[in-house]
């Protein structure tokens, strides 16, 4: 699948799934704006990997959280870059804790980053979008926004808000040629899922049809294929990736 000539912003770029997604959209052909929080490092690391394959990379540190920051990100990358194509809402935390203990900021840290962000990245790139008359947005739910999951409905409100809004933005860019969809990735070994006790992986394994955890790679060609010509007829989808644990 090719993304010659596209360029691609990235959310959370500098590890896990979106890290992935860098590397596998830069190896199809597209430039690169990696957004980040936390260590330069990493995101400088992926920038590295993405030119050393002849691809264009910028390196831009802002919360998805913060809405100023955010359009003033995506101002940038757009000059720089010359245009956005792809925007991938990927960057999102866990604030785990069963209801009646949930404290009011890990409710509202988890909305503020993995659904609010998902607003103000979207919004800032639907502008430049809708003026190009073409996009795609593609925003990483979970099988925990489809399913819930206790001891997270912080997460699993979030990510259910993504389906719908992913559907609605659908609905309204449709006829300027930008599609929106979901994937609702399943059980992925990263970070985030590197903190769970063995016996909750050993629970989720068997609760996966394919019989194996989910590996970045696996999301990120999902990604690929939802960002790519392929799939210029699927808008307001949402695609499971999960080894089949919804069906
Ligand atoms: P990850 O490695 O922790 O990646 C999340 C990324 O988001 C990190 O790079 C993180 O940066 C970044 N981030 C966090 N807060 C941010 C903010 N305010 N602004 C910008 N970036 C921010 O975990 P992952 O598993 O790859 O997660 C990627 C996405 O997949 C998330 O939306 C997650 O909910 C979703 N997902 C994961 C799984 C799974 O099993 N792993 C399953 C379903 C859905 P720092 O590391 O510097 O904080």
């Amino acid at each position: 699948m090719n993304l010659e000539g596209r360029t691609a912003l990235i959310t959370g770029a500098s590890s896990g799934i979106g890290r992935t997604m860098a590397l596998t959209f830069a190896e199809a052909g597209a430039d690169i704006i990696i957004n980040y929080i936390g260590p330069a490092r990493d995101a400088e690391e992926v920038a590295d990997k993405v030119r050393a394959m002849g691809r264009r990379a910028l390196v831009l540190e802002t919360d998805v959280s913060d809405t100023e920051a955010v359009a003033a990100m995506v101002e940038k990358a757009a000059k720089e870059m010359g245009h956005i194509d792809i925007l991938v809402n990927n960057a999102g935390i866990t604030r785990d804790g069963l209801l009646l203990r949930m404290k009011e900021s890990d409710w509202d840290a988890v909305l503020a980053i993995n659904l609010k962000g998902v607003f103000n990245c979207t919004k800032a790139v639907l502008k430049y979008m809708m003026k190009q008359r073409y996009g795609r947005i593609i925003s990483i739910s979970s099988v925990v926004g489809v399913n819930g999951n206790a001891g997270q409905t912080n997460y699993a409100a979030a990510k259910a808000g993504i389906i719908g809004f992913t559907k609605s933005v659908a609905k309204e860019a449709a006829s300027r040629g930008i599609t929106a969809n979901a994937i609702a990735p399943g059980f992925v070994k990263t970070n985030m899922t590197a903190v769970l006790p063995e016996k909750t992986v050993a629970a989720m394994l068997a609760a996966i049809p394919l019989g194996r955890l989910g590996e970045t790679e696996d999301i990120a060609k999902a990604a690929l294929f939802l960002a790519s010509d392929a799939a210029s007829y699927i808008t307001g989808q949402v695609l499971h990736v999960d080894g089949g644990m919804v069906m």
